[in-house]
């Protein structure tokens, strides 16, 4: 076994390991089941590759986003490591092939998205593979209980009955105590081993405020801190409109979002990490895999559903270290309409049926079929032709995914195919009238054995090598071809799709399990509640919050959030504060009492210190004083 810090130093050219890195990757290596949290950027990636490259075999892990797998691999590929994967909108006989490779070469990391563990063909080529650890990226996808539950990863259990004995590495960026706990139970570790880096982030000062208008305030944040930054908001539509009130202002910004093509996307986020760009207006589509050291603030101007993802995405602030903001505004309205997520997000079970059925029409999918099939879906179209409510339309499709019936997928890579439609006798002519094209032909059927036969998924790349010509030479040559009536082309798709995972039964036969179903329903309420509250509080330090909300009860009070600030200024810490605050609001609760009266009752406490704390109560809106002079609960 190589020692790992050579390892480290040999392949990713790093001196050491982060402090939380060496312990996990020693548990791996004990054969130990481990769970390991991280903050995104914290590093997890290595604390499975490591060990991998220390032991002899195959390491197998499962990760949900097809674009960062692929990015993973090719890491790996310029550190000349051998590593391959399996996603959604691979043939059949693709897998089989790259199983087939995987075994039979000296491949270290198999990528596989956990839809396509299928248990028949994994069955087969597990026992020759030699696995040495299975690892298992955004682990909290496997509960039903977090804010991001992937049926898919249920499937990983049965996979670990094919493999006794080897370990399994989870890894997640945040998962609060009850889903950690889910994790390794649904993943049957043998132990609960689990690592927790701690959550607090100490150059990071997180502030909250109530405003009337955000654009305003906005602004006068990104002018008081200068530097990259990110800002969060729930519409695509309003991601445009932000960034150009904010060019107005003289502040470069562009914006961001699902919506836009690969290309758009690429573009803007590289001008934006290289500095081009100062400020990116954009969804939560945004930031996965960035690791950009130097953002100095991130700013929501929409509440987060959640605290994990609100963790994350304010985490992406200060990497390196630097001083830097997390800033969040709200009004009042939005408060009510967190309180009535829950309704929009779990639909009722007619809702649901109603949405199978114009699915199953918009597909025209018989009953007793589709199993296994992909169709291509545009949401859009579907809600507009069927004059749907789109929230109910998604929510729908989530919980329909979500039990198992279909899998609703915005990033399915289908490779491009290309299917010959003429004989050979006329090819032969046809390539002596084009010359110019006889090269791209001749290195289709090079390239591709018994492609004049057979339809081929085809790479534009591997004809790159072939012809020494660029990707949009070659696509032309292909669409030339096409035009011509030589070939079928129909180059690749990053399009949204669905799979049906069972037949299409009808619409009054479909069941969901309500008794879960309401579960999970009662856990999001939970997660908007501590969200609420987190927005709400105007005491207790936010990084001891965060830190509280995922398990991890050591962390101290940061000094820097604005609560801490609010408390320097009164010159009372939290503790005195707290008591003082109960026993005003206890002695209230029976009667308003004038002022004067009030503070004579609190005896026990310092004039000057329950004078302040009155004056802050009333300053947040928690009480109410009176031209009178009375003092009431509010
Ligand atoms: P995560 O998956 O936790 O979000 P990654 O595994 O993608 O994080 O790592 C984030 C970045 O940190 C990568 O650029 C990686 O090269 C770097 N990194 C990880 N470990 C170390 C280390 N020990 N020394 C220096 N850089 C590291
Ligand atoms: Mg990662």
């Amino acid at each position: 076994m190589s020692d790992i810090n050579s390892i480290l130093k040999q392949y990713w050219g790093f001196d050491s390991f982060r402090p939380l890195q060496e312990k996990i990757i020693a548990s791996v290596l004990e054969k130990k089941d481990t769970l390991a949290l991280m903050p995104t950027g914290g590093g997890k990636s290595l604390c499975y590759q490591v060990p991998a490259m220390a032991m002899p075999g195959i390491c197998l892990v499962i990760s949900p986003l097809i674009a960062l797998m692929k990015d993973q691999v090719e890491n790996l590929r310029k550190k000349n490591i051998t590593a391959f994967s399996i996603y959604s909108g691979m043939s059949r006989k693709e897998v089989i092939n790259t199983l087939k490779v995987a075994t039979n070469s000296n491949c270290k990391f198999l990528y596989v998205s956990p839809e396509r563990l299928e248990t028949s063909l994994f069955k087969e080529y597990l026992p020759g593979m030699a696995v040495n650890l299975i690892a298992v990226d955004e682990a909290h996808c496997i509960s039903q209980w977090g804010y991001d539950f992937r049926p898919p990863y249920l499937r990983i259990a049965a996979l670990r009955e094919e493999l006794p004995g080897i370990p399994v590495l989870a890894l997640t960026a945040s998962a609060t105590k009850e889903v950690q706990e889910d994790i390794c139970h649904k993943l049957n570790f043998s132990h609960h081993n689990i690592y927790r880096q701690s959550f607090e982030r100490k150059n990071l000062s997180y502030s909250v405020f109530k405003v009337d208008s955000k654009i305003n305030k906005l602004i006068e944040v990104l002018k008081k801190v200068p530097g990259s930054a990110i800002v969060y908001c729930k519409s695509r539509k309003r991601t445009k409109e932000i960034s150009e009130l904010l060019q107005l202002q003289q502040i470069s910004s562009d914006f961001y979002h699902a919506g836009l093509t690969q290309e758009e996307r690429n573009r803007k986020q590289e001008a934006w990490i290289q500095n081009k760009t100062r400020v990116i207006i954009c969804t939560n589509a945004f930031g996965m895999g960035i690791d950009k050291p130097d953002v100095r603030s991130v700013i929501h101007i929409d509440i987060p559903d959640c605290l994990e993802n609100y963790y994350q995405e304010a985490g992406r602030a200060g990497r390196d270290g630097k001083k830097s903001f997390a800033v969040l505004l709200y009004d009042e309205n939005e408060l009510r309409e967190l309180d009535g997520l829950a309704l929009i997000r779990y639909p009722s079970l007619d809702d649901i049926r109603n949405i199978y059925q114009c699915v199953a029409n918009y597909l025209q999918a018989p009953t007793g079929t589709g199993e296994g099939q992909y169709f291509d879906f545009d949401i859009s179209d579907f809600i507009k032709k069927f004059k749907l409510n789109s929230h109910t339309a998604i929510y729908s499709l989530k919980t329909l995914e979500q039990d198992n019936w279909l899998a609703f997928n915005e990033q399915v890579f289908l490779p491009s195919k290309v299917k010959f439609t003429t004989s050979k006798e006329f090819l032969y002519e046809f390539e002596r009238d084009n010359p110019q094209l006889e090269p791209a032909i001749k290195a289709l059927l090079r390239a591709y054995e018994g492609i004049f036969d057979f339809p081929a998924p085809v790479s534009e790349l591997v004809l790159v090598g072939l012809l020494k010509k660029d990707v949009e030479e070659i696509k032309k040559d292909l669409a030339e071809l096409h035009r011509s009536g030589i070939i079928n082309y129909s180059p690749q798709k990053n399009k949204p799709q669905i799979i049906f995972l069972r037949n299409r039964i009808k619409a009054e036969d479909l069941s969901i399990n309500m008794e879960q179903y309401h579960l999970r329903k009662e856990k999001f309420i939970g997660r908007v509640k501590n969200m609420i509250q987190f927005v709400q509080e105007v005491v207790i330090c936010r990084s001891k919050m965060i830190g509280v909300y995922f398990g991890d009860r050591k962390i101290p009070v940061c000094g820097i959030c604005d609560n801490c600030l609010r408390q320097k200024k009164l010159h009372i810490d939290e503790k005195e504060f707290e008591k003082i605050s109960t026993l005003i609001k206890s002695v209230l609760e029976n009667q308003p009492l004038p002022s004067k009266e009030l503070i004579e009752q609190l005896s026990s406490i310092k004039k000057e210190k329950a004078m302040k704390v009155l004056e802050f109560l009333q300053a947040e809106n928690k009480i109410e004083l009176d031209h009178a002079g009375w003092v009431r609960l509010k």
